[in-house]
């Protein structure tokens, strides 16, 4: 029986017996690529430890008729395990070998203790999909043997965790079937790291590679803390075309104590460039011969330590189209890299086309497939013609306006808050729109996204990672509800009811007064059930219409709309709806309608709340249709206001089973900051302490109470704000759906670190 195996012994085919970690890391070590050394507690010697403490029984018997679904029963169970395994003695010849083999490691490194990462690395090779493997523990900056010891001791308990059983128990797969090998590997302590991508990921140009680098530790570009360089390479000559510097306000370091810590980067770095025409060189060769050793473009992180480059995990690109675009499409202008404009990125993505400038909805018709569509701000009744577009610019705008919305949902490139683009740019002109930076480039630098199926990709091939937090999607309008199920979201956080209505082009009122009640509870129930459908059976949150006045004037029989000062402190939200019981009311039938088909996965929300008798009465309007809010349906209100969040224990005390933090409107009124009016944009920040301090009073007066949070605002797309959120106990988080990768990996790696800081505070410790 082999208890231990280094990389070199190690290839792809040994899953078994390393892990699928410990396979790739075998296999890329062997084909001679600089992968830190290492060598793997084999799943034998998982077996092994388990079988000399007799585990096997006691874990069956704890098992047996295991309820996975009773959190108490399955938290219990899962923690008497790992107390067992915790609790075991490694038996002497493999605690032996394990230290020997640290020995090893440290000899050839300079002889001292070194720091390692021990790696849960499991025996997946049966199961379905390789994000089982990632549900273990990791456990960074190990240092000395005894230490080590433990850590592995750890990663064999965490093949216990709730989730992991969860996990098991839910694909029928046998607990003590599954084994556990263990990555035991030198840290590399980087003063630079990044991502390689061996293909373009963005515009899917398989002569391109594109390098993401910033100063070091490689956690800050993985968990997108920080906004690293971007070196777009030609494969060809290894050399750059495109190099866009960032700011790089904050790194990840590793301290005296050896933990990761988050600091400001000192300033002669800041606004300096990573990475050197040499070090793209060599990394575009590795990335060259890791793509062919695998014969497919691969995602590699790589580190640089003293002037060394390391892989530290290579995996395939799952999200690109094949040989979609073979780079001989690439058309270049004369001008190309001209920048003709700067606004704020809204939705990411590189699309080229003809400007076509329109001032008044009448000039809508001008809009052909893939025009780039310039405006002052969007409204709702150009989302025809937006879906049209390649790309999106607008004049006016922040983050969280209608365009940045809709284009983000669409999958468009998007630059909003230009302040001059109707100004500057002129009808017919070629341009490239750079949707992340927020530039807009004179001509066509790389061919953009045109056509709607060669819009971004979302990511529908990757492993899902289970985590605690439940991830949603946003969803605004019900035609992307496919898109947004297969981000593999655990259901929809926000359905907007606005786009429904926009939609027809007719005022509710309208559709009300001239064909009827069941008319307009048709057209609110074929949005939902459109959702409803696909997300089938994960919960859908529909939010009644908060119609503001400026956008539903522009509707037919929508003259009558009243003309605000300030529309966004005006008639909208839940006040309106009260007001004009007679729309609320058919929202409410759509709902039971759709009960009354089968749909028992939709719950209710009302939005822009002040008063907690507002709850009371949209209750006692449900009740009046036989629709019992809280029974029947799940239902739940937007903390959008100071207001809402300061007086939150009255309104739950009107019976609510969910909040949702809005924080779009939110910090526009904790700030006084107008989320649609570029001149303050820059003011806009959804981490003001203000703000911070009412999201964490809501969050914990809620669990206090039981009643459940989530949060559906435009900060819930940011990991720098879901790791607060998820540390302050959120129970749910809503993104859109361009963001539910990035944000599902935050929240798995937040909900891992506040495990890792339990585990080292000594308040979890069995040992
Ligand atoms: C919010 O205010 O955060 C929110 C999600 O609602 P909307 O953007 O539709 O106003
Ligand atoms: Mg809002």
């Amino acid at each position: 029986m082999k208890l231990i195996a280094w990389l070199d012994e190690i290839s792809n085919r040994d899953v078994d017996v390393v892990g699928g970690k410990g396979a790739s890391l075998g296999e890329m070590w062997n084909a001679g690529f600089p992968v830190p050394p290492a060598f793997v507690v084999t799943a034998d010697a998982y077996r092994y430890f388990i079988r000399e403490n007799k585990l096997d029984k006691k874990i069956r018997e704890i098992l047996k008729d295991i309820d996975v679904n009773n959190p108490e029963e399955l938290n219990r169970k899962s923690e008497e395990i790992r107390r067992l395994i915790l609790n075991a003695k490694m038996p002497k010849d493999l605690e032996i070998s394990i230290i020997e083999s640290y020995n090893r490691l440290c000899e050839e490194s300079n002889g001292e203790d070194a720091f390692v990462a021990v790696r849960s690395s499991a025996t997946a090779e049966d199961l379905p999909d390789a994000s089982f493997a990632g549900q273990q523990e990791t456990y960074l900056n190990v240092k000395g043997a005894e230490n080590v010891v433990k850590a592995v001791q750890k990663c064999f308990a965490s093949l216990f965790t709730p989730r992991a059983i969860f996990y098991r128990e839910q694909k029928g797969f046998d607990h003590l079937d599954v084994a556990l090998a263990v990555v035991v590997q030198k840290m590399i302590n980087s003063e630079k790291a990044g991502v390689l991508f061996t293909v373009n990921p963005i515009n899917h140009n398989y002569e391109e590679m594109v390098v993401e680098g910033a100063w070091g530790l490689g956690e800050g570009v993985v968990s997108g803390a920080v906004t690293p360089d971007t070196y777009i390479i030609d494969k060809k000559t290894l050399t750059p075309k495109s190099i866009s510097i960032a700011r790089k306000d904050i790194m990840f370091i590793r301290d005296e104590k050896g933990e990761t810590k988050k600091v400001e980067t000192p300033e002669d770095l800041k606004e300096k460039r990573v990475l050197s025409e040499e070090e793209l060189r060599k990394l575009g060769e590795i990335g060259l011969s890791i793509e062919k050793h695998y014969g497919r473009p691969m995602d590699i992180e790589w580190a640089i330590e003293r002037g060394n480059i390391y892989m530290l995990q290579g995996r395939p690109i799952t999200t690109l189209k094949e040989n979609s675009n073979s780079g001989k499409t690439l058309e270049k202008s004369q001008e190309s890299g001209e920048i003709l404009l700067k606004g704020i990125g809204a939705s990411p993505g590189l699309a080229s086309g003809k400007v076509k400038i329109i001032r008044d909805i009448k000039e809508i018709d001008k809009i052909e497939e893939g025009d780039v569509l310039v405006t002052k701000m969007t409204t709702p009744d150009m989302v025809p013609a937006m879906k049209k577009a390649s790309a999106i610019v607008t004049d006016d705008g922040g983050l969280t306006c209608h365009a940045a919305i809709i284009s983000r949902e669409l999958g468009t490139p998007c630059v909003v808050g230009t302040q001059r683009a109707t100004e500057v740019l002129k009808d017919n002109m070629l341009v490239t729109v750079d949707g992340e930076k927020g530039i807009v480039y004179r001509g066509e630098i790389k061919r953009g996204d045109k056509k709607k199926e060669e819009k971004r990709e979302i990511s529908t091939g990757a492993p899902v990672i289970i985590t605690a937090t439940e991830i949603m999607v946003n969803v605004s309008m019900p035609e992307v509800a496919e898109r947004a199920a297969a981000t593999g979201a655990d259901g929809v956080g926000l359905l907007r009811a606005e786009h429904m209505i926009l939609e027809t082009g007719v005022h509710p009122i309208k559709i009300l007064r001239e064909k009827g009640e069941d008319a307009l509870v048709e057209v609110f129930a074929e949005g939902i059930r459109k959702v409803a459908d696909a997300f089938y059976p994960r919960p859908v949150t529909y939010r009644t219409l908060d119609a503001p006045t400026d956008e539903f004037r522009g509707l037919e029989g929508g003259e009558d709309e009243p003309v605000e000062q300030n529309p966004m402190l005006g008639w909208r939200g839940i006040r309106r709806s009260l007001d004009e019981k007679d729309i609320l009311k058919c929202e409410l039938l759509a709902i039971k309608k759709l009960r009354s088909e089968g749909y028992k996965n939709i719950r209710l929300m009302i939005p822009l709340v002040t008063n907690a008798s507002e709850v009371r009465k949209v209750k006692e309007l449900a009740r009046e249709i036989g629709l019992e809010l809280g029974k029947d349906v799940e239902f739940g209100v937007m903390v959008e206001t100071p207001a809402a969040a300061l007086i939150i224990e009255d309104i739950i005390k009107e019976g609510i089973d969910f909040v949702s933090l809005g924080t779009n409107d939110l910090t526009q009124y904790t700030i006084a900051i107008d989320r649609n009016n570029e001149l303050v944009a820059k003011y806009y920040r959804e981490n003001h302490p203000a703000v911070l301090k009412l999201i964490e009073y809501v969050i914990k007066t809620c669990k206090k109470h039981g009643v459940k949070t989530s949060i559906c605002g435009q900060a819930g797309s940011r990991p720098s704000m879901v790791e607060k959120l998820v540390r302050w106990g959120i129970d749910s988080i809503s993104a859109n759906i361009d963001a539910i990768d990035t944000i599902r990996k935050t929240v798995a790696r937040t909900e891992q670190r506040i495990i890792l800081e339990t585990i080292r505070d000594g308040r979890f410790s069995r040992d």
